[in-house]
């Protein structure tokens, strides 16, 4: 082969759901309808209002420039207010507040801005693949924290080497959890900050459910916590509070030297986001907030459906605060990959196998709630009558 390609694309962790996939386009071939449980995108559109924002938002020619590399003035004024209505944390929005093209884009990249090869990456052993997979894009070494069902899968940081604390540069948590539905406590968020403020570790806080809670409950942000500026970066995402996946919008906050830091990486990598999907989210978060509750109700009805189903056929779970997923343990004798998979051979039901999401989540898979009501059910009927 004359093109030779970098050789951390090697370490990248392989596709785990490639034998999954291969046995669906089977099934289909034959044609038989399977109902993916599996994907984490929600199924309904982008409020209309939010809609109608960027249809005018197009129309101005001064959107049609490059963008401030950083967001919009307004747009990250917009978030520093949000932050402060939603959670009485105040931010300056000029270097506290930086836009993303979708969280995810600045998760990865906080790596470039604080990572050196050879360093250390504590992310939870159970976890959003992008901790990791920054990590090893880096030349850096990851550590997975274990994440516990005991524990709440409250990602334990107590038990790390010394030689391992001394070369981590971050710590990756996210409250509410994907894939496990946990919520954290205020006592474990200190405990996090201490732990970080004491050894030099920048904490990155993911939270892209902050908006999706149920049963009354309502998920804080870390910067709430006292001394979190002095070592914390939160990310936030409007992807998955307002059914904007696609549109590839979010912000980081806190840490002004950090916010900084992953400001210099994306100055060089990027332009910013398109400033009219800038003004439309600033509708979005300054909008009347209606959406995100009857969101949160849709998803509170198929949560019950979904826990009742596995508690029908014996399946173990508990029925999470927060997220769009209900993350439950496989019955015994089987593995993630081999429940999943009977799921789909005889339900022709997709799950996703919890050991895709790091070495803690083998024994269990996750469902998620973003499939329209009546495949829902539909699903659900099928697990209940082939198990
Ligand atoms: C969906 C999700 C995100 C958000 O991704 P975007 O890039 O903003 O769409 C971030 N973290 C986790 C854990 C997620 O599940």
């Amino acid at each position: 082969m004359c093109v030779k390609t970098a050789d951390c694309l090697n370490h990248l962790a392989p596709y785990l759901f490639a034998q999954i996939d291969k046995k669906r386009d089977a099934l289909r071939d034959r044609g038989i309808d399977v109902i993916s449980l599996g994907i984490g995108d929600p199924d309904m559109p982008t409020p209309s209002h939010i809609v109608e924002a960027m249809v005018e938002a197009v129309k101005n020619p001064r959107n049609h420039q490059y963008p401030d590399y950083a967001g919009s003035l307004a747009y990250r004024r917009a978030c520093a207010t949000w932050m402060n209505e939603r959670f009485g944390v105040g931010l300056d929005p000029l270097n506290e507040v930086l836009a993303l093209i979708g969280s995810k884009e600045g998760i990865a990249h906080l790596h470039t801005a604080v990572v050196n090869p050879g360093d250390y990456v504590l992310a939870p052993s159970i976890g959003y693949p992008v901790y990791s997979g920054g990590a090893t894009l880096q030349n850096a070494h990851t550590f997975f924290m274990p994440m516990r069902a005991e524990d709440g899968f409250l990602a334990d940081f107590s038990a790390i080497p010394e030689d391992v604390i001394s070369k981590a540069r971050i710590m990756f948590i996210g409250y509410p959890n994907n894939p496990t539905g946990a919520i954290a406590t205020e006592e474990y968020f200190d405990r996090a900050i201490a732990f970080c403020l004491e050894h030099g570790i920048l904490l990155a806080h993911d939270n892209a459910y902050c908006d999706i809670c149920f049963d009354g409950y309502r998920a804080p942000s870390i910067l709430e916590r006292p001394h979190a500026k002095e070592c914390c970066i939160e990310f936030f995402s409007l992807s998955k509070s307002y059914n904007m996946t696609g549109w590839r919008i979010g912000f980081a906050c806190g840490n002004a030297e950090a916010i900084t830091a992953l400001g210099t990486v994306k100055n060089n990598l990027d332009s910013g986001q398109f400033t009219a999907i800038q003004d439309a989210a600033i509708v979005a978060l300054s909008g009347p907030q209606d959406c995100v509750e009857d969101m949160c109700r849709l998803y509170q009805r198929r949560r019950d459906l979904v826990v009742d189903a596995l508690r029908a056929i014996g399946v173990e779970c508990l029925a999470p605060k927060a997220t769009i997923y209900v993350w439950t343990k496989v019955p015994a004798g089987e593995t993630s990959e081999s429940f999943a998979t009977k799921l789909l051979e005889q339900a022709h039901v997709i799950v996703t196998p919890g050991n895709g999401y790091g070495p803690d989540g083998e024994g269990f898979i996750r469902i998620s709630l973003t499939t329209p009501d009546d495949a829902l059910l539909e699903a659900v009927r099928r697990i209940k009558e082939s198990m």
